[in-house]
């Protein structure tokens, strides 16, 4: 009891400044973006700093995957200051700053300094707009964790901690700022980013913290679709995917969000199954390499949409309309709670779509399926299908040889699959289309387009 009166007493808010380079960090690992934005806006008589998951990650030796600025301008002012930025969102307005670096466009979020003062909520205590303004301190005190509450200036080369932010990063803990139940209340994705930032940092979340997260889950319910995809996307992302959603099952945040990882994550081959499609993604991250949402999202519902095209087909129902019909039903059950855009549902379906067909030998039906522009994310989805026992290896080792062979030993190939009488249904007559082939008979990228 003493011993935390004394831990309170001793860990009170209060403003510390500490040197950058102490602790490692140099303006040149900035993004030259933030670096102009933060400039400009305090050569216009703003304050102005970089914050958030920036400084936390240089802290920890990492490269920051987004840059963000907080100032005392206002998004109007801000928006005067940088004429090709905009001003986004309603709930929490900030500013959008494009620069162009590395062939792309980079976006820097520019938010304005918010204020102590409540703001409006609905009746489950949830924030419903933020656009109250106010001072530095304030700010600190309307973030999440203590580690995402430090500020540093590039110019002079100080870090503001209000928060003892430096210090949990030090413990490698995760901390609330302020009263955890109060502040999952105002907004229940902050049970979402304690899991993720814990497992995707390495940190732990403090008991305080962590304790009431599984009894406030179910406020996550509360939460518009197209907000829980985005953070669904960020746990995919992380790196730490599997981790992550780990994680959230058990503090018992996977159920409102996506109620179908309950039941995938309570059966063996389908944990097996989205394990090894996470742990590849995590991979592919480590790797740079690219990943694409369309064919995460068709990992993660594959399970639900197989059990109902396999019922279907067993109650008499002609193969490719039981899919589709399959796929429907799942997609209409998820977007209830995950609104997926359509340029990756469209391209979650037709990796669902191609599975049936690899099972199509003969005839010019292999051939057509390598001109398919989706095939190649398809046939990445059938290697972790067989990868993980839920179609024959054989049929995946038969694509990887069909696709890197001559014209001549595909026809084999072909001729051979028939005759085993593994070539599907029999093709009627048609002509062949061999003139418009590429002379790799490819076409289409993987998981990366
Ligand atoms: P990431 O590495 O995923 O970008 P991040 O902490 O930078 O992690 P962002 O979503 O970029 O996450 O948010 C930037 C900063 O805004 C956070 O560090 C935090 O200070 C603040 N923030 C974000 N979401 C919330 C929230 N729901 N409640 C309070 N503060 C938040
Ligand atoms: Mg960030």
């Amino acid at each position: 009891m003493i011993r935390k009166l004394i831990g309170k007493v001793l860990r009170r808010p209060g403003k510390r400044i500490l040197h950058a380079k102490h602790y490692g960090i140099r303006r040149e690992q900035l993004h030259s973006g933030a670096l102009k934005v933060c400039d400009k806006l305090q050569d216009a008589g703003y304050e102005a700093y970089i914050v958030g998951g920036a400084v936390r990650d240089l802290l920890l030796g990492k490269s920051p995957k987004d840059f963000d600025v907080a100032t005392s301008a206002t998004p109007e002012q801000v928006r005067h200051l940088f004429h090709r930025s905009r001003i986004i969102g309603r709930r929490f307005r900030i500013v959008h700053v494009p620069f162009y670096d590395r062939g792309g466009e980079e976006i820097i979020e520019v938010t304005t300094f918010r204020g102590s003062a409540d703001s409006p909520t609905d009746a489950t205590g949830r924030i419903i707009r933020d656009n109250v303004y106010g001072t530095l301190e304030e700010d600190a005190s309307r973030r999440d964790f203590t580690v995402n509450a430090l500020y540093y200036d590039p110019n002079s080369d100080e870090i503001i901690d209000f928060h003892h932010g430096v210090e949990d990063l030090e413990k490698q803990q995760l901390v609330m700022i302020g009263d955890p139940v109060k502040r999952y209340h105002e907004d229940p994705v902050r049970m979402l980013r304690a899991t993720r930032l814990a497992a995707k940092l390495g940190l732990q979340i403090a008991a305080d913290t962590a304790k009431p997260i599984k009894e406030h889950a179910q406020l996550l319910e509360n939460i518009p679709p197209a907000r829980l995809f985005d953070e669904m996307m960020k746990v995919l992302l992380s790196g730490k995917a599997w981790d992550c959603l780990q994680a959230m099952r058990n503090y018992g945040l996977h159920r409102p969000l996506f109620p179908l990882l309950d039941k995938l994550m309570s059966q063996k081959e389908t944990t097996a199954f989205l394990k090894q499609a996470l742990l590849n993604t995590d991979q592919r991250l480590a790797e740079d390499k690219p990943v694409s949402a369309g064919f995460l999202f068709a990992t993660l519902l594959w399970h639900e949409v197989e059990a109902g095209w396999q019922k279907k087909v067993a109650a008499g129902e002609h193969k490719v309309p039981a899919l589709v019909e399959a796929m429907n039903d799942v997609e209409a059950k998820v977007t209830k709670r995950l609104s997926i855009p359509n340029r990756y549902s469209a391209a979650m379906k037709e990796i669902w779509l191609l599975q049936p067909r690899f099972e199509q030998r003969s005839g010019q039906k292999p051939f057509r399926m390598l001109e398919q522009p989706r095939f190649r994310a398809a046939y990445d989805f059938l290697l972790l299908r067989a990868e993980c026992g839920l179609v024959e290896k054989e049929l995946a080792d038969w694509w990887t040889q069909f696709q890197v062979c001559d014209d001549g030993t595909r026809e084999v190939l072909v001729t051979e699959a028939v005759a085993s009488g593994k070539g599907g249904e029999v093709e009627k007559k048609r002509r062949r289309r061999t003139r418009h082939r590429r002379p790799d008979g490819r076409r289409g990228g993987g998981q990366g387009e």
